[in-house]
């Protein structure tokens, strides 16, 4: 990988930045000042930025607990994103899938487009679980009226599954991540949600992580996205 790009992910500032800092003579790899900004990279160079070393690490994974007004995207006209609540100096992370602006909950953080790819992948059936809260009465056959597929204008839902804890709450669990999409499928039985929060994607969980806070991945979460 080119040097500039290299520093740029761990978070030395952009690529404009990083190439004032390779020409001023900051950068030494393996003992020598290089000042070329289009420097590759290898496995086992020593790279050190004002005589403190640099040690790459390729992919970064964290959850979110994403609070209501902040969008799932890594620039935004209106809105706060997501990104301002991750406190990492890295480039190169974005949300994996999406949360609408006023749902809460878990999102997972990457710069891995390998894994992204798959997890959103409709193939992989990563499963997602919700705690809905909602207006209006459910059917009495509500249980299995979610256990069915459901017809969209673009898609046909799979089967998901219902649990109902209160006249007006539930946990939802979905195998698709459309847009709006558990909002449509709670309007297909008359109700209108209220409040919607992510608590499962896959085998992660949210547990108690606090509104607006994000952690790193466990090797075992890890392993078990995988
Ligand atoms: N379904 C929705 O309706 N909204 C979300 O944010 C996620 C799933």
């Amino acid at each position: 990988m080119r040097l500039d790009k290299y520093l740029s992910h761990m978070g030395f500032g952009t690529r404009n930045d990083v190439k004032k800092l390779i020409k001023n003579g900051w950068v030494t790899i393996n003992d020598e000042t290089i000042k070329k900004a289009d420097y590759n990279v290898k496995e086992d160079d020593k790279v050190f930025v004002d005589d403190e070393p640099v040690s790459y690490v390729e992919f970064e994974y964290y959850i979110l607990n994403k609070p209501q007004g902040y969008v799932s995207a890594t620039e935004d006209m209106l809105y706060p994103t997501v990104m301002e609540l991750i406190q990492s100096q890295r480039h190169d992370l974005y949300p994996v899938g999406r949360l609408d602006v006023d749902t809460e909950g878990l999102l997972l953080i990457s710069n891995d487009g390998k894994l992204t790819h798959e997890v959103l992948s409709p193939k992989k059936h990563v499963d997602k679980k919700y705690y809905v809260e909602f207006d209006g009465t459910l059917p009495e056959n509500a249980v299995d009226f979610f256990n069915q597929p459901m017809e969209f204008e673009e898609f046909t839902s799979a089967p998901s599954k219902l649990e109902i804890l209160d006249t007006n709450k539930a946990y939802l669990t979905i195998h698709e991540g459309k847009f709006h999409q558990v909002k449509r499928m709670f309007e297909k039985a008359n109700c209108t949600v209220t409040y919607l929060q992510r608590i499962e994607f896959g085998p992660l969980k949210l547990n108690d992580l606090p509104l607006g806070e994000f952690r790193a991945l466990t090797q075992e979460e890890l392993d078990a996205l995988k």
